[in-house]
């Protein structure tokens, strides 16, 4: 009986040391993060982000919330509004023109279910951060931007960050960028009233359209190029400034 409970404390003792070596493992990783998280102070407010503002929203696509993580999108924004870089809201980026909240940003890329072999589309470039979200994820990227000195600013800011599978353009977006078609994805970020027909027609077998469409009421809208056709579905109700250009003098327009 004796040798019996010497055993069973030889056995709780080992148990203990057990645990404790175990805990003392996790230790020096800890350290480690607080250190990264030390030597840059976004990365926590980032983290953040992704966690409360997305991930517990429902979004799931893996290499979108590993993009997301990486993207320091407080580079995307002017100085002044850097301290809101990772709140839950659209800032403006000037030029009366806004970067969209993070979620709508993750919400938009998980409808448009980009792969690593993708090459995808934007019309809207505004500061670049989609794109470099993108860019992250995809291939390659082609942006569109109207406004002239945006598309200087966030090409300079994709190039100082080093996305070289980003190509930035100034122009209308209306037309797509015929050259380089067909995407495989698609994304327009900024609401025109109808959906520019060149758009879809710049659509790979198996891409995906992801657009807001309406005026004061907008609905985010996904169309697919399936071989029996084109499949739209309605997500969505967003907030996007208008598309401007030849869309507005869309003959086709309600
Ligand atoms: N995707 C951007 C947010 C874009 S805001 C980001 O991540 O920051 C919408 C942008 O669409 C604005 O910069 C606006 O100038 C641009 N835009 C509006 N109409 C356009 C058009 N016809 N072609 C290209 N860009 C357009």
């Amino acid at each position: 009986m004796r040798r019996m409970l010497r055993s069973l404390a030889l056995l709780s003792a080992t148990t203990i040391l057990l645990l404790v070596s175990c805990a003392m493992e996790g230790v020096p990783e800890a350290r480690e993060g607080d250190l990264a998280a030390a030597d840059d102070p976004t990365l926590r407010p980032r983290q953040r982000m992704v966690t409360d503002q997305i991930v517990a929203r429902g979004v799931t696509h893996p290499a979108l919330i590993e993009a997301l993580h990486k993207v320091p999108r407080h580079r995307f924004v002017p100085p002044s509004q850097s301290s809101h870089a990772y709140e839950d809201r659209p800032l403006p980026i000037g030029l009366d023109q806004t970067i969209s909240q993070p979620y709508i940003v993750a919400y938009m890329t998980q409808a448009l279910d980009p792969g690593p072999r993708d090459k995808v589309l934007e019309i809207g470039t505004g500061s670049g951060y989609q794109a470099a979200v993108l860019a992250e994820i995809v291939r390659e990227v082609y942006s569109i931007e109207i406004v002239p000195e945006l598309a200087r600013q966030a090409g300079r800011t994709l190039a100082e960050l080093g996305y070289e599978n980003v190509h930035v353009r100034e122009g209308d977006g209306y037309r797509g960028w015929p050259e380089e078609a067909p995407f495989d994805g698609i994304i327009v970020t900024a609401a025109p009233r109808t959906i520019p027909k060149p758009l879809i027609d710049q659509l790979a077998m198996n891409g995906r359209l992801v657009i807001p469409v309406g005026d004061w009421y907008q609905e985010l809208v996904v169309i697919t190029r399936t071989p029996e056709g084109l499949v739209e579905r309605r997500t969505i109700p967003v907030r996007f400034v208008p598309m401007t250009g030849e869309v507005t003098r869309d003959p086709s327009m309600p």
